[in-house]
């Protein structure tokens, strides 16, 4: 059987307080009709104990974008998985392409941080990609399965990890890869995930993502192997968040 369909918003360096109102009105919407897969808010960590606060009695979770390898330290700047989970998260995105561009974040950061937010009860987001020069020279399956091992943490089960694939190309621009791509895909992302973890490789999400919006959730949520989808620009608004989650069967 398929896993139950995830769908995450991961807002990056977006909000300020008086959007806790999108919060309060996607709660709205979910009372008033269920759904059929999980929903996760991941804000800015400025807006994490609001959210966590305006969710309450609802079936979102709220979880970080980010955390650090180490649970607490001389860090500057971070944020500990520790931390996310001391104020009421569930998950943690980690590695996600714009930190591994941005931060220089490598494989084995990745897996530092992965295993951090396992340690702590966090279910790890693991993301994973292709840039443009990387699709075009045909080695879109390679860098992805072997992002997923580098970044794979000891004791990932099918309940505690989450893998995303985000096609860099695919971010912010309006651009996705055609349903035909995204399932060949998500079809060596799952063999991976079988020869790392067996049985189980079978039941963890592999969530798509990469200009998901209400006009193509449908199409992409219904390839094999896509279990959810994990959602940028289209996450700052209840109703365009509200419009991919209803697509999720
Ligand atoms: C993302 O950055 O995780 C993402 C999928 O962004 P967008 O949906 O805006 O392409």
């Amino acid at each position: 059987m398929a896993p139950k369909g995830l769908i995450a918003g991961n807002w990056k360096m977006n909000g300020l307080r008086a959007s806790v109102a999108e919060i309060e009105d996607l709660k709205a919407r979910m009372a008033a009709t269920p759904v059929a897969c999980d929903v996760l808010v991941c804000p800015p960590a400025t807006l994490i104990c609001s959210f966590v606060k305006a969710a309450q009695g609802s079936a979102i979770s709220i979880g970080g974008q980010d955390c650090h390898a180490a649970l607490n330290g001389a860090h500057t700047g971070d944020i500990s998985a520790q931390m996310l989970a001391d104020l009421g998260c569930s998950h943690v995105i980690v590695g996600h392409s714009e930190r591994r561009a941005d931060h220089g974040e490598s494989d084995a950061d990745v897996q530092a941080k992965a295993a951090a937010a396992l340690s702590q009860g966090l279910v790890a987001i693991i993301c994973v990609g292709e840039t443009e020069a990387e699709r075009d020279d045909g080695r879109t399956i390679d860098v992805v399965t072997s992002q997923i091992r580098g970044s794979f943490p000891d004791g990932a089960t099918a309940d505690n990890t989450v893998i995303a694939y985000e096609p860099v190309w695919a971010i912010g621009t309006g651009r996705t890869p055609t349903p035909a791509d995204v399932a060949e895909t998500h079809a060596a992302i799952r063999a991976e995930l079988v020869a790392l973890m067996g049985e189980q490789g079978n039941r963890t999400r592999i969530l798509y993502g990469g200009s998901v919006k209400p006009s193509n959730a449908s199409e992409l949520l219904t390839v094999a192997n896509v279990n959810g989808a994990l959602v940028g620009g289209a996450s700052l608004k209840a109703e365009d968040f509200w419009g991919i989650i209803s697509a999720c069967q």
